[in-house]
């Protein structure tokens, strides 16, 4: 063996890293539960940040991997701690971080079975343990897949393929989804990608909830009838990114069922909520979907990226990539049921499921019912903080972990308003003393958290109020 390589895999170089990188994860883990005065984020401008990469990379002295990795975490944003409330992306629970080291290390890609059959097998525990939480009957079936985005793909792409021999023929009239226009921006990519054009994205107006108008679906689905459009699917929100708001399943599926619609349900974020007893009431309804997706990645405690998409009826997940009619293929490939490949948009594939695995194996489910509640409850208090405190104001009640809400000065204009609360955003940031982010709703400019990490306990919550109103100006 080349001297390189067999230093690059001499089991005592493993070892000996890998002793010092779990000190130094433990450090890290110890340091974010103790209320860290660490910035959540050291903020860099990006041509700094590539110039002092580019550097590092050319630094031909060899590093331990202490410093090896603690250059990398000190720059990072750190999900983990209790004053991140920003983009939904979970504090993943560190026994998941063990086995993303396992599974790397194997690295069994799961689409053919004998290249993964470990992983690939897990699958179907995990998606019967969802599908259970959903309320799906036996008949169900799924995968995991690499994120929410390919997952609201993967789904459209069977719900079409439901209605249509399109896998064949193409598109052969102008299809269309209907969806509301809080949605996220991947499913009008997933139309736009199946080539339905910006027309074949039936938005669908939202209450003062920003949930889908239920009572609208049937006036915008007969224009878009008479002007020669197929309609293959609604798409109900649960729940919205901007706002966590969730759609009315029930009175979409009841839309659906007279039409004959394929119901998907995007449960990105909110579907996580099933295994919650406080709160799995906002999914009311979700049994009755054609498809759903739940991005562990989210609020079930595992790192990026492992959705799980799961169809009502297992035959569904054969028609993604198959023409429906070809009755011979279809056999072939569900006798060929563990080789998911013939499924999931990806050849090689990540073997996503034993994380979540470890996860259930040495917590139960319980785990996802105490975290994604507990996530929630902080949400409300955080509304409840607001709703006490003169000068600032929520843009609805928030039904889980997302909220949403400004600040607003007596006296001062919309536009005023706006640029305040971008201006405090940026400084909030810029300090590392919380991470939130914004966005904008009929126009206005809110501040818009999502509660995430374990550690986040209401004082946190009552320090970024306070720092907020704080704002020097
Ligand atoms: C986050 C999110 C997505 C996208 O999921 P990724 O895993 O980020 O690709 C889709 N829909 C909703 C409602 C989301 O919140």
């Amino acid at each position: 063996m080349n001297n390189l390589l067999k230093k690059i895999y001499h089991p005592e170089t493993f070892r000996e890293q890998g002793h010092q990188l779990i000190d130094l994860l433990a450090d890290y883990l110890e340091e974010m539960s103790q209320d860290p005065s660490t910035p959540v984020l050291e903020s860099r401008p990006p041509a700094d940040m590539r110039a002092f990469w580019e550097k590092e990379m050319n630094h031909n002295t060899i590093l331990s991997s202490d410093q090896l990795f603690g250059n990398i975490i000190k720059n990072s944003i750190h999900i983990l701690h209790p004053k991140y409330m920003g983009h939904q992306v979970c504090a993943p629970a560190p026994i998941t971080a063990l086995a993303s080291m396992v599974t790397d290390l194997l690295n069994n890609g799961t689409g053919i079975y004998e290249m993964g059959q470990v992983g690939s097998m897990m699958e179907f525990s995990i998606i019967k343990i969802l599908a259970k939480a959903i309320g799906f009957e036996s008949d169900f079936g799924g995968f995991l897949t690499s994120g929410g985005t390919l997952a609201n793909l993967t789904a459209l792409l069977a719900a079409r393929s439901h209605a249509t021999d399109v896998w064949e023929k193409g598109n052969e009239e102008n299809y269309a989804l209907m969806v509301s226009e809080q949605a996220h921006y991947s499913v009008d990519r997933a139309a736009r990608i199946m080539g339905w054009g910006a027309s074949g994205i039936i938005k669908i107006p939202t209450d003062s909830h920003f949930r889908m108008e239920v009572e609208a679906l049937e006036m915008h689905y007969q224009a878009a009838v008479s002007s020669g459009k197929k309609v293959i699917a609604v798409v109900a929100s649960s729940c919205s990114t901007a706002t966590g708001s969730f759609d009315d399943i029930n009175g979409i599926a009841d839309f659906c069922e007279r039409h004959n619609i394929w119901l998907h349900v995007d449960g990105a974020h909110g579907g996580s909520l099933a295994f919650s007893e406080k709160y799995k009431h906002l999914l009311s309804g979700i049994q009755r979907a054609d498809s759903v997706i739940v991005d562990f990645h989210k609020m079930l405690l595992t790192p990026v990226l492992s959705t799980a998409v799961v169809f009502k009826k297992e035959q569904d997940s054969y028609h993604t990539f198959r023409q429906k009619a070809s009755y011979l293929f279809n056999n072939t490939a569900e006798e060929e049921w563990f080789n998911l490949a013939l499924r999931t948009f990806e050849c090689t594939k990540n073997s996503l499921a034993i994380k979540i695995y470890a996860q259930l194996h040495q917590y139960g489910i319980e785990s996802f019912d105490a975290i994604t509640t507990q996530l929630c409850d902080r949400g409300k208090a955080l509304a409840k903080i607001i709703e006490h405190t003169p000068g600032i104001e929520l843009a609805l009640i928030p039904e889980c972990n997302i909220v949403c809400f400004r600040i607003v000065p007596i006296g001062a204009s919309e536009e005023e308003i706006n640029a305040l609360n971008a201006k405090i955003r940026k400084k909030i940031i810029h300090s590392g003393d919380f991470y939130i982010v914004q966005t904008v709703l009929n126009k206005k400019v809110y501040l818009r958290t999502t509660i995430i990490s374990p550690y986040t306990e209401v004082s946190h919550l009552q320090a970024l109020v306070d720092r907020i109103l704080d704002h020097p100006n």
